[in-house]
């Protein structure tokens, strides 16, 4: 497996040379501004403690306060936290809201914990990174493995040793500690959105645009729920024990409740059972990767039959991917602008904190589609103008910005 760390300063290499960069600003957009590192000692259920690594990168903060999730997982590395904390600061800046990068990791398998001892090991996080962030600091967010619940364990930690209510320094929090309506469908609903704005630029028609979702989790099966309630044509979906295909097209919810009973899609009895990487290879209009990094490998590039990548996953297409894509002229929509309806509506969620005055759902998803139709728009017209690849689009505007702001406080 590449190293993500790598990959990321290749990317910004890239990009560097197509903005002509120096060297400075390139070695300053490289380097994190912070990495935090600790030991986590645990008390676990059998009276003994246990270590954990634990890790927060701050990536930058020129454009504003660090933003980023937390991850649980046992592959977690510092590598691989540097690398997420700088493809957040690219995606905050694509869609133009006011956040650097930031991501947290802890090398952890949680499913091999009691709740307890979940309990106890975010606690400790919590005390660990609680000097370094704040509403106007560094913001996290659940990200693998953490939820709404691991969210308020570390606000109650933050707000026991700050003193004061500052429900602004995490998003993610449940609804009753001032979590934000829409939080649930807004990386689904930000990648429809795109969807909507890309087949418009084509000249398609919704009900002639047939869709393979790989993933109905929480990101695909929202996804799925709009397109397929505005008429696009869902042919295949897939979970972690296989796929299902159908030619006249699958109700979402219908699936899902099958799913529910059966215990996979791949066990649908109004489709035919499909492999994943039959799911891949698909003739299909669009492909929405919604699961897993790393799953259009050259490979793959060379002879799948899509026409278009929704990047709804994080890093589902390999930089050598990438390549074979342009070349063949799949256009790949890239993850930093696809799933950016995520950080978009934390974004708003923290606004909504930081006034102390709340909106309806309908508000929230009305912003959320004129931020994702204005990132789409910029980032078209690079696309366009450029002759760049999406990816490389998304990237040029979202570094440009970050190098404006930098330039600004005087950085570089
Ligand atoms: P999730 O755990 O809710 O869903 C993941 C789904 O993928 C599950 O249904 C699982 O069965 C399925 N899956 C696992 N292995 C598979 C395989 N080999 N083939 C097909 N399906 C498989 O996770 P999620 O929150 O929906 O996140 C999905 C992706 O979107 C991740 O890459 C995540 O980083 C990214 N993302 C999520 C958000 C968010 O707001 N949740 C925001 C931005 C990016």
């Amino acid at each position: 497996m590449s190293n993500p760390w790598k990959n990321a300063h290749a990317q910004l290499d890239s990009v560097a040379k197509l903005l002509k960069l120096d060297d400075k600003t390139i070695t300053a957009l490289k380097t994190p501004k912070k990495v935090h590192e600790s030991t986590l000692k645990v008390k676990m259920d059998n009276g003994k403690t246990k270590s954990f690594s634990a890790f927060r990168s701050q990536h930058n903060d020129a454009v504003g306060p660090h933003k980023g999730g937390i991850r649980y997982h046992p592959g977690v590395t510092e590598d691989e936290v540097k690398a997420l904390s700088m493809w957040m600061t690219w995606k905050c800046s694509v869609v133009g809201i006011p956040y650097g990068g930031a991501k947290g990791g802890i090398i952890v398998d949680p499913k091999q914990l009691s709740n307890g001892e979940l309990e106890r090991l975010t606690r400790a996080y919590a005390k660990f990174i609680t000097p370094f962030i704040g509403s106007r600091i560094d913001v996290p967010a659940p990200d693998v493995n953490t939820d709404g619940q691991t969210m308020t364990w570390i606000l109650d930690v933050y707000e026991k040793i700050t003193g004061r209510q500052e429900p602004g320094v995490i998003t993610g929090k449940p609804i009753a500690l001032g979590g934000s309506q829409g939080r649930t469908e807004a990386t689904g609903l930000g990648g429809f959105y795109i969807l909507e704005h890309l087949i418009k630029k084509l000249g398609l028609k919704r009900d002639k645009t047939t869709i393979a979702v790989q993933g109905v989790g929480n990101v695909g099966y929202w996804f799925s729920k709009f397109a397929c309630e505005a008429g696009y044509k869902l042919i295949a979906i897939s979970d972690s024990k296989g796929g299902a295909v159908r030619k006249s097209g699958f109700i979402i919810d219908e699936a899902i409740e099958a799913k529910e009973k059966e215990g996979s899609v791949n066990c649908l009895t109004n489709g035919m059972k499909i492999s994943h990487e039959e799911l891949i290879n698909l003739d299909v209009d669009i492909l929405v990767p919604a699961a897993l990094e790393n799953v259009i490998t050259a490979d793959v590039a060379k002879k799948m039959k899509a026409k278009i990548i929704l990047e709804m996953a994080n890093g589902p297409v390999t930089p050598e991917a990438d390549h074979i894509l342009h070349k063949r002229g799949i256009i790949s929509i890239p993850d930093v602008l696809a799933n950016a309806g995520g950080v978009t509506v934390s974004y708003f969620e923290w606004v909504q904190n930081n006034m102390g005055y709340y909106w309806e759902k309908e508000e929230v998803f009305a912003k959320l589609q004129k931020i994702m139709y204005q990132a789409f728009e910029l980032v078209w017209s690079v696309y366009q103008n450029k002759k760049v690849n999406p990816r490389m689009a998304a990237y040029m505007v979202a570094v440009e910005r970050v190098v404006t702001a930098m330039k600004l406080r005087g950085q570089i």
